[in-house]
């Protein structure tokens, strides 16, 4: 496989962009393989700088259900650009993108546009903090919400300990009021709340969590959380930055019947276009700025190119259930196949999957937590990656996270990818 184009690119975009990206997991560390440039991309395909073309399951790390460069989408965002791409004033637009989420996701009665994910998940902080009035958020180990301070923090070593910043910059003032129990864990939860439940303001959570690989939250553990939340007076955010729209067009939480207080969106709402919002219940939304004192702003959200990207998705979505179905069955097959081929080879492999999201752990064992996650073979994953790559199957180099199918892929990419990883699967 030629690659002179895209080594030279990161050498060079190395001087320039620290460390050669604008997103840490793209410069596939921990691997000894150069990212590849790519220069376009169309349907389930991305095709590279050296003129490679690769059957893409990262899907721009989870927007693009409907794949690259869906005509109706694009067609869109071409009407929408001659008419001016920001105005910084309200838009029939907003209103329609509004809608459509709140007709979709039964627990959102209002909701608010922003940029991207990590601001989702930030003001629904800070929104759940000005209506309870108290300071504490409990995360879990191995979710991921975005890189805002309160969020960029792990599990401690005791159950109850305080968190601890992952990052440099955070400082320990801040990542003293992020509380983190264990996924799936109800006890660690309960310990969490008898400590400190007078002062949770929220509990946020990935509902099928896709950030340390899929990992689907049990049905008892969600209900344990609405139960305890609410016995504390504290609120539900759950994160479906990755999951909204994707594992079911009314969110994770219609699968699990879950009523939260907040939800937060990413990813498919925009349609390939930078968008987030959150949403929730009328008198939690209407603490936000200017209805209520909850200050939250940006001079691009609510962008009518962004909105007109996300709404036509979103109706796409919403009129053609058979998507759904087609997603599942590809996603099935593709789940078969691996877990055929590893059994052929004698392979420990636990595949999690919950509709077109799919992580092939690299373990015999059950995964349900981030202590489960971990104990994959990372070694062997980066293998299996880099034996794919080479057949022209781009998937995440990292074990955590999650390969995303879209209504682009056709049973006979998802053939093609069964032999190439049968290919990867024998030479381990
Ligand atoms: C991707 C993601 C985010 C962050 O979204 P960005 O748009 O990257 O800021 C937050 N939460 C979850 C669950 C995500 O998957």
């Amino acid at each position: 496989m030629k690659r002179e184009k895209s080594i030279s690119l990161f050498e060079e975009s190395k001087k320039y962009i620290p460390g050669g990206v604008n997103s840490p997991v793209r410069a596939f560390r921990g691997t000894n393989v150069t990212p590849p440039f790519i220069k376009s991309a169309k349907g389930s395909r991305v095709f590279d700088e050296d003129g490679n073309e690769f059957i893409d399951y990262i899907g721009s790390w989870g927007p693009l259900i409907l794949g690259h460069g869906h005509e109706e989408v694009i067609k869109s965002i071409q009407d929408a650009l001659y008419k001016g791409t920001t105005y910084g004033a309200p838009t029939a637009n907003e209103l329609e993108m509004a809608k459509l989420v709140c007709n979709a996701v039964k627990s959102v009665e209002m909701v608010r546009m922003v940029n991207s994910g990590t601001e989702a998940t930030m003001s629904a902080l800070r929104l759940a903090r000005g209506y309870t009035g108290r300071s504490m958020i409990l995360k879990f180990s191995g979710n991921y919400h975005g890189h805002s301070d309160s969020l960029l923090v792990k599990a401690g070593s005791g159950a109850l300990t305080h968190g601890v910043p992952d990052s440099p910059g955070v400082t320990v003032d801040v990542s003293r009021n992020t509380l983190t129990a264990e996924y799936n864990d109800l006890e660690s939860v309960r310990a969490m709340f008898s400590a400190y439940g007078s002062d949770i303001a929220g509990v946020i959570i990935e509902p099928v969590a896709g950030n340390m690989g899929v990992v689907p939250a049990s049905q008892a553990f969600m209900d344990g959380l609405r139960e305890i939340t609410k016995a504390y007076g504290a609120l539900l955010i759950i994160d479906e930055v990755m999951t909204g729209f994707r594992v079911s067009y009314h969110g994770a939480q219609s699968l699990y019947g879950v009523d939260p207080d907040i939800t937060c969106f990413g990813k498919i709402i925009g349609g390939g276009l930078p968008v987030g919002a959150y949403g929730g219940k009328k008198e939690i939304m209407q603490k936000i700025s200017p209805a209520g004192p909850v200050y939250q702003a940006g001079t691009l959200s609510g962008n009518p190119l962004a909105m007109s990207a996300g709404i036509s998705t979103l109706k796409i979505l919403r009129d053609r259930p058979e998507i759904y179905a087609h997603l599942d069955k590809l996603a099935g097959i593709l789940e078969e196949g691996l877990k055929k081929g590893a059994a052929k080879y004698g392979i420990p492999l636990t595949v999690n999957r919950v509709g077109s999201m799919l992580t092939a752990f690299f373990t015999g064992e059950p995964v349900t937590s981030f202590e489960t996650a971990i104990k994959s073979d990372t070694a062997k994953y980066v293998k299996f990656f880099t034996a794919m790559l080479e057949q022209g199957i781009y998937m995440s180099p990292s074990q955590y996270e999650a390969l995303f199918i879209s209504y682009a892929h056709t049973e006979e990419d998802i053939q093609r990818t069964i032999e190439a990883a049968e290919n990867a699967l024998k030479q381990l």
